[in-house]
């Protein structure tokens, strides 16, 4: 269960938080329990993470070091102790102009650095209205996993996110957040091999919260959640990481 706190929290909040939910976390050998949080914060994250939880960055740049104002490198990453970072946000993509390749490079730089990406790939309300969701999708998976050795593709952590449902308060239908994660773990298969879908994490994000994720969860194909709007109440959080197990 992955938190996405966007570009929320001050440094104490986010202390608070990690204090509030530390010992309550299920054992990481049940739950892996991720929380991604401003750039800022993950050093002092990182510190008081616990045995049950790891921490995780919203974003980063694929170059190691250099000219690039403003931008956070998988090195620096690497050095705050981080496991995980979040690679093609949708808001990434609309906001700041991330593109497909920019999202490959994210992806590999990350896998170079022992970092595992969490890669967002998901469909506007458009293209789910005209039937072709599942083939943008398909699409946005090669090209993020363009380069990427088999070795390394279960490292990459696959999130659907559909659009239309991110911080919108509409959730996809579970029967359709299956469908779509089933329609990643066969391009998975496709592009690399059966063991490796089996293996790779599937999860669904888009307005999830402790009324609908038990249904979501409870799909075949859904390993988990990466959330937003409901993982910035710390008890809130802690439900969904109990309703994985
Ligand atoms: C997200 O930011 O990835 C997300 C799924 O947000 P929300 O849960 O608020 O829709």
């Amino acid at each position: 269960m992955v938190a996405n706190w966007k570009m929320n929290k001050t440094r104490d909040d986010a202390l608070a938080f990690i204090y509030a939910i530390n010992e309550s976390l299920p054992s990481s050998d049940k739950v892996e329990t991720v929380i991604c949080a401003p750039s800022i914060l993950l050093r002092d994250l990182v510190k008081r993470q616990g045995d049950n939880l790891r921490i995780g960055a919203q974003n980063m740049y694929f170059e190691d070091f250099g000219a690039f104002t403003g931008e956070v490198s998988p090195v620096m990453l690497q050095t705050t102790g981080v496991e995980y970072v979040i690679v093609g946000h949708s808001e990434r993509r609309s906001l700041f102009g991330e593109t497909d390749d920019m999202v490959n490079r994210k992806v590999k730089a990350a896998l170079n650095h022992n970092l595992k990406p969490i890669l967002c790939v998901g469909e506007t309300l458009e293209q789910r209205e005209l039937g072709i969701t599942s083939s943008v999708i398909r699409k946005q998976l090669e090209l993020a996993l363009d380069g990427v050795e088999i070795k390394d593709v279960t490292n990459v952590i696959i999130a659907y996110e559909p659009i239309w449902a991110i911080g919108t308060g509409k959730t996809a239908s579970a029967k359709d957040a299956e469908e779509e994660c089933k329609n990643i773990r066969i391009a998975i298969k496709e592009l690399y091999n059966a063991y490796t879908a089996d293996e790779t994490k599937v999860l669904y994000g888009g307005s999830m919260k402790p009324s609908n994720a038990k249904e979501l969860l409870a799909m075949p194909n859904i390993d988990g959640g990466l959330v937003g709007g409901a993982s910035l109440d710390p008890n809130s959080f802690l439900e969904l990481v109990k309703d994985c197990l």
